[in-house]
């Protein structure tokens, strides 16, 4: 199995999953809305007509791939490890690169986006619980005092700021629909406003509120499901879920989400992520994050995103789109990414972000 072959079922994919009723195109659309064409519209009437069961089995597949389960069953055989072998020659080690990342930098303004789950915390069964350690805390404000840095993410600003506690970063909350920045701006950014706010998502609000609702009443019958609202978007969480009953899970939400043409679904790790059908994403943060610091047409900013999740390869992405900077994809096994080097774990992180502060200590004052 090649790298490319442990991809996640893509974000088109999934999205297509969700059936559009047949008012679609007549319904007045938010502002944003990318409109459903009469292409996709046949196509999601072909999924609720025949495609159905193939659908929900590429959707399983997909979630298994993500679940725990999955990786413990991968066999230890000598291929598995020329396969992690050969992804780690593609993705290095970003502890191992250090020297030569630093060196690519060459003096341009370092600027740190850091996603939450997985990469300063560690995944856990209850979200809520999904604590960093006081340790990391203190890198990523070390780390702060040093470059200007942001936290990229898809909860909403209020919960990720409960585990972060710390009122120096910028914060793009709702996988970046609701951005605010620091209360007093990065002290060598002066140009910056004293807190900015950006809600690109602003008309869904009640849409969402209703869709987590639904999805609440829709999924209780399925133990372990877990809904929640992340204020721009709402996730329903399937790692205490038993496998068996995925596909009951994946028709619950399925059901709901038919009467919100204006949403899309994407899927993280272990979770369903509903979201407005706007063009807006962790990589669309990342842009305007940059271009609010100064550094919208500059090309002397370097620009590092380091993440563990599939909503994080839109910021990869961009970063190799810009050819600025670079992505850190946070995994133990080879996945599809447009990231360049990667890191096994957050303890990782952590070194990776302790190296960073150390370096720029040694750096002679500008
Ligand atoms: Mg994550």
């Amino acid at each position: 199995m090649s790298a490319s072959q442990n991809v996640l079922v893509s974000e088109t994919t999934m999205s297509s999953i969700i059936p559009n009723n047949n008012n679609s195109s007549s319904q007045k659309l938010p502002p944003g809305l990318i409109p459903v064409s009469k292409k996709q519209l046949l196509k999601n009437i072909d999924i609720i007509n025949g495609g159905a069961g193939q659908r929900i089995n590429a959707w399983v597949d997909s979630m298994r791939a993500s679940s725990p389960t999955h990786l413990r069953s991968l066999p230890s055989s000598i291929s598995s490890q020329q396969q992690l072998n050969s992804w780690i020659m593609q993705h290095p080690s970003a502890l191992e690169m250090f020297e030569r990342i630093m060196e690519a930098s060459g003096g341009k303004q370092i600027v740190m986006f850091l996603d939450y789950d997985g990469t300063l915390s560690p995944i856990v069964d209850d979200p809520d619980k999904a604590y960093m350690s006081s340790k990391m805390r203190t890198t990523v404000k070390k780390l702060a005092k040093c470059f200007p840095t942001a936290i990229v993410t898809g909860r909403c600003i209020d919960k990720v700021y409960n585990f972060v506690k710390l009122a120096e970063l910028y914060y793009a909350g709702s996988h970046g629909m609701d951005i605010k920045g620091p209360a007093k701006g990065f002290p060598r950014h002066k140009r910056v406003k004293q807190s900015l706010l950006y809600q690109p998502a602003s008309d869904y609000l009640p849409m969402i509120d209703e869709v987590y609702r639904q999805l609440l009443e829709k999924t209780k019958s399925t133990p372990g499901a877990r809904v929640e609202n992340h204020k721009f978007c709402a996730s329903v969480h399937f790692r205490c879920v038993d496998e068996k009953k995925w596909s009951e899970l994946v028709l619950q939400v399925r059901s709901v989400l038919k009467n919100f043409p204006t949403l899309k679904l994407t899927q993280g790790r272990k979770v369903f992520e509903i979201r407005p059908m706007i063009e807006w994403d962790k990589g669309k943060a990342l842009e305007f994050l940059l271009e609010s610091l100064g550094f919208g047409n500059s090309n002397n900013v370097f620009p590092v995103y380091i993440g563990d999740d599939r909503t994080d390869e839109d910021a990869f992405k961009m970063l190799r789109d810009r050819g600025e900077g670079f992505g850190i994809l946070v995994s133990k096994f080879p996945k599809d990414t447009n990231a360049s080097y990667s890191l096994q774990d957050p303890s990782e992180v952590m070194e990776f972000l302790r190296r960073l502060v150390e370096w720029k200590q040694m750096q002679p004052r500008m």
